[in-house]
Formats: C-alpha cells, sequence, structure tokens
C-alpha cells in the first residue's frame, strides 16, 4: 500500500469511534405534545438532595430559603444510623428524634421524602426492606424512587456496572477503586432488586452535565433491559455541590431549558458548600445559592416539583402518547385507564394540541400554546378512568443509542469531576 493508501486508512479508523461519538451525542430535538407541567409553566425542576452530611447548623438554613421561596423538592434520608458512619460525620438519619420531627414537618410543606439506601454503610437485605417499611409507616405514603448512596453494596446496577463493556469498566475501577455493588446479586446478602419494584416506581441513574435532563434522556422514566427486574430509571443533571448547582441553573442555562420545555432532575447535596459559617455564630446561605435559587424559584415560567411528581407526569405522558398511537383514525370516543397511582399526576400534565395529529389537534385556535390535560380530554371526548394496569405496565425501554448516549455523558461528566470522595468527607455521592 502506498503511504497516500496507509494515510487514508488510518484517518479512515480513527474517525470511525469519532463518527460514532458525535452520533450517540447527538440530540435530536423533539417537540413533545404533552408536557410535564402546567400550562402557565415553560420548565421544570426536580432537585434530588442525597443527604450526606446533613447537620442542623449546615443544612437547615437552606430549607429555609427553598421553603421561603414555595419550592418543593426530593430530600432523601438515612433510615437509621450505621455503627461505622457516626451521625455526626455521616450526617443525620431517622434514629434522631429531632432530625425525625424535623423531616417531617418538611414533608408537610410538601417535600417528597424518599431513601438515601437504609444508612450510610452496607445494608443487608433485610435492612433496606424494613426501612422502607419504616419510611412508608412515617409519611403515610409509599417512597416513589430511591437514590443510592455512592458507595453502598446493596446499590444494584451501580458504579462501574453502568457500563456497558469490560474493559471500560476496569478502567472505570481504576479511578474509582475497587468497589463491589451487589443489589443484583442473588448470592449476596445484600441482594434486594427481586423486590424493589414492589418498593419503589423509580431509581436515579446516569448524571450528565446538560441542564435539560429530558432532552438527553426522552425515554425517562425507562426501563433499562440491561438491569433487568429493577424500578423504572432517570437520568439526573450534575449540579452535585453548590459550585456545581451554581453552574447548572445560571440564566443561560435556565433560559435554554424554558425554551426547550425541558425537565432537569437535579442532582446535589444541599449539605455540601450552600451555607456559610457567620461570624456571630450560626450559617447562612451563600450568595450565589441564594441569587440562584431566589432568580428560579421566583420566575414564574420554572416549576419546582419533587422528582417523583415529574416522574410519574412523564410516566403519564407515556401512557398519553401511547393512546393517541393507537388511537382510532376515524376519530370518536375513547375511554382512557390510567393506573390509579397516576391519577393524581394529570393535574401536572399540558398538551400542545398542535402537535398532535388533526384530528387530535383539539381545541382549536390555541395556534402552538398549551392548554390544560383537562381542557384537552374534554375537547377531544376522551374520558379517563382509573385502570388496573401498574405504573410499571408497557414500561418504555430505552433506546440502545439513547443509553449509550447517557453513558458517555455520564463518563465525561464523571472525568471532569473530582472522584467520590465520601469516605473523606469532602464531598457525598
Ligand atoms: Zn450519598
Amino acid at each position: 500500500m502506498t503511504r497516500r493508501g496507509v494515510a487514508v486508512l488510518v484517518v479512515a479508523v480513527l474517525a470511525i469511534p469519532v463518527i460514532a461519538l458525535v452520533f450517540v451525542w447527538w440530540t435530536p430535538t423533539c417537540e413533545r405534545a404533552f408536557l410535564p407541567f402546567a400550562p402557565d409553566r415553560s420548565c421544570v425542576i426536580a432537585v434530588t438532595d442525597d443527604t450526606d452530611f446533613f447537620q442542623f447548623e449546615s443544612t437547615a438554613p437552606i430549607y429555609a430559603l427553598i421553603d421561603s421561596l414555595g419550592l418543593r423538592v426530593t430530600k432523601t434520608v438515612w433510615a437509621f444510623d450505621h455503627e461505622d458512619h457516626p451521625p455526626t460525620r455521616a450526617g443525620l438519619s431517622l434514629d434522631d428524634a429531632e432530625y425525625r420531627e424535623w423531616v417531617l414537618g418538611e414533608a408537610a410543606l410538601g417535600h417528597e421524602i424518599v431513601l438515601h439506601s437504609a444508612t450510610a454503610g452496607h445494608d443487608k437485605r433485610e435492612v433496606t426492606v424494613e426501612a422502607h417499611r419504616l419510611l412508608e409507616g412515617l409519611v403515610e405514603a409509599k417512597p416513589r424512587m430511591v437514590i443510592f448512596h455512592s458507595t453502598n453494596r446493596e446499590a444494584f446496577y451501580w458504579g462501574a456496572h453502568r457500563l456497558p463493556n469490560p474493559v471500560l469498566r476496569r478502567l472505570y475501577g481504576l479511578r474509582t477503586g475497587p468497589r463491589s455493588f451487589d443489589g443484583a446479586d442473588p448470592e449476596s446478602p445484600y441482594y434486594w432488586v427481586d423486590v424493589s419494584r414492589r418498593l419503589v416506581r423509580y431509581v436515579r441513574g446516569y448524571t450528565t452535565n446538560d441542564v435539560n435532563t429530558l432532552a438527553v434522556n426522552p425515554s425517562m422514566p425507562y426501563e433499562d433491559p440491561w438491569a433487568p427486574a429493577s424500578p423504572l430509571w432517570c437520568a439526573s443533571s450534575n449540579g452535585r455541590v453548590a459550585s456545581d448547582f451554581v453552574s447548572l441553573l445560571r440564566a443561560p442555562n435556565v433560559e435554554r431549558l424554558k425554551e426547550e420545555q425541558g425537565a432537569s432532575v437535579v442532582y446535589t447535596h444541599l449539605a455540601s458548600g450552600f451555607t456559610e459559617e457567620m461570624s456571630t455564630g450560626g450559617a447562612r446561605v451563600t450568595r450565589p445559592v441564594r441569587e440562584t435559587l431566589v432568580r428560579c424559584g421566583t420566575d414564574p415560567a420554572v416549576e419546582f416539583a419533587p422528582a417523583g411528581d415529574v416522574l410519574d407526569r412523564l410516566r403519564l405522558a407515556q401512557f398519553l402518547e401511547d393512546a393517541v398511537a393507537s388511537a382510532d383514525p376515524c376519530g370518536g370516543r375513547v375511554t382512557l385507564a390510567i393506573p390509579p397511582e397516576l391519577v393524581p399526576a394529570m393535574d401536572g400534565v399540558s398538551v400542545v394540541p398542535s402537535r398532535l395529529p388533526a384530528r387530535l389537534a383539539a381545541p382549536a385556535g390555541v395556534g402552538d400554546a398549551s392548554v390544560s390535560l383537562e381542557v384537552w380530554l374534554d375537547a377531544v371526548g376522551w374520558k379517563v378512568t382509573p385502570g388496573e394496569v401498574s405504573v410499571f405496565d408497557r414500561a418504555r425501554r430505552i433506546p440502545l443509542r439513547e443509553r449509550l448516549g447517557l453513558v458517555f455523558r455520564w463518563l465525561a461528566m464523571s472525568l471532569r469531576s473530582p472522584v467520590y470522595a465520601y469516605e473523606s468527607g469532602r464531598v457525598g455521592g
């Protein structure tokens, strides 16, 4: 082969992975007919707070600000103290009576309370199940999601197990150190994936640096064929500590989120850098965090809702999209059986009729505007009844291309961020 031929061959070989990466990374614009927020909003932000390092002195002030703005978030908790991770260092658990009362007070304000694993350490199957039962009794509702703590062995399809390739898994392990996650191993005392769907609906998985989680993970909440028996998954956007949070929700990003009518599931630790000590004692919210929350929280186009609410709305939107796709082209009345657990989500879904097939593009005269789901159902003559199906029935499978895109985005985010250093007490996971 000539020198020129070799050069062409080398360029062609090198180009293949680049083209593949661009193909996976590219996110097609998706104009949704069913949106996970009310017609008077343009986007929704779901903050999920990993509870690592929670202490009243450092973390209560950020909740006081969130509460004063009327925002609602998903707060995770540990159900029990763990002997290897004292609450004075790891963060309080529901074993602490004062904290338990405070958590119930936050729940009464509308925050969603879910587990960040049963404890701050490894939890055997029976402890995990007991923790879910305890929380369900405490908040008088079944928790809708679980958010894994970064190092707990009972996590399933977690850590390097999120990578589809053994070489990538090995490389990831070199960066994070040896970690074992056994929640999907039937031989392990930490196994619990087989009962996980009975305990929760959703689990948070990949994290990306894109503010619009829904744009990079349009099938969420999704069924993962590589993670059998697990609940439905969702991605999240990286606001891991205060500086990430402020950067993620900077004004241009939020403006884009509104333009794209997106949804941001924010991954964060509200005990990590959101407040600062005052010389007079106590702590206050830092200025960048305060400015970010006040700007977003007072924007009438932006809704803050718990992640469970947003995922329920998106799951409901999937049901509606399927119903539209299978509707009789000749029209006529339709009775739609919706999973009873998704009926409360109906108030949080709006419809853009102009994005639907002509026979369902009612009411007329609203142009490209959105209307409430109730208005649209009335206009097209569809009736809704609580059905028998579960939220998991006919769940949407994530396409391979979308999953690979999440994998590469998650890797890029991980490589640009410091290694998880929960053990050092610097950053949670
Ligand atoms: Zn954590």
